[in-house]
């Protein structure tokens, strides 16, 4: 990807929870990059907010299992359902 002024280089930056890639003439915002699983910070709540998504599912796995299910958010449900599988899947092996 590239800008709308050209440059073909692009740096990315830590914008709260999302990681975004920027021109790196400009400083233009390109877009979000998708965060791997084990970087994915939750973006929501009093309580879990800011955390990894997958220290939640360790520490709290009622709440991520009430989000995979109740939440309104579908990009957020399925991230939380992602978790909750990773973790099983490293808990039995
Ligand atoms: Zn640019």
């Amino acid at each position: 990807m590239s800008c709308l002024c050209n440059a073909s280089k692009t740096y990315t930056k830590q914008a709260g929870p999302h990681l975004g890639e920027y021109c790196t003439a400009c400083d233009t915002w390109i877009r979000w990059i998708p965060q791997p699983l084990d970087k994915y910070v939750w973006p929501l709540g009093s309580k879990h907010k800011g955390q990894l998504i997958l220290a939640i599912a360790k520490n709290d796995r009622p709440y991520l299992e009430w989000a995979a299910s109740s939440i309104t958010n579908p990009k957020l449900k399925l991230k939380a359902q992602e978790a909750l599988d990773y973790v099983d899947q490293s808990t039995n092996m």
